[in-house]
C-alpha cells in the first residue's frame, strides 16, 4: 500500500493513476544500468535510454 499524495487516501502500489482521484502518478526512477535517473508518470518496466530492467524498482 502507499498513499497517493493528493487525495490521502490509500492505493495499491504499481497503481500509475490513482482510483479515487484520477491522478497519474510521477515516480521516479534510477536506473543500474546506465545510473541516470529519471521521473516518470506511470509505470515504466523498462529504462528509456539502455532498456534495462526497471522492474525491482516499483514499490
Ligand atoms: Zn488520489
Ligand atoms: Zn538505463
Amino acid at each position: 500500500m502507499s498513499i497517493c499524495p493528493y487525495c490521502q487516501k490509500e492505493m495499491d502500489a504499481g497503481f500509475d493513476t490513482c482510483p479515487h482521484c484520477g491522478v497519474t502518478m510521477t515516480y521516479l526512477y534510477k536506473c543500474n544500468r546506465c545510473e541516470q535517473e529519471f521521473a516518470a508518470t506511470g509505470i515504466l518496466r523498462f529504462c528509456p535510454l539502455c532498456d534495462a530492467d526497471l522492474t525491482d524498482q516499483l514499490n
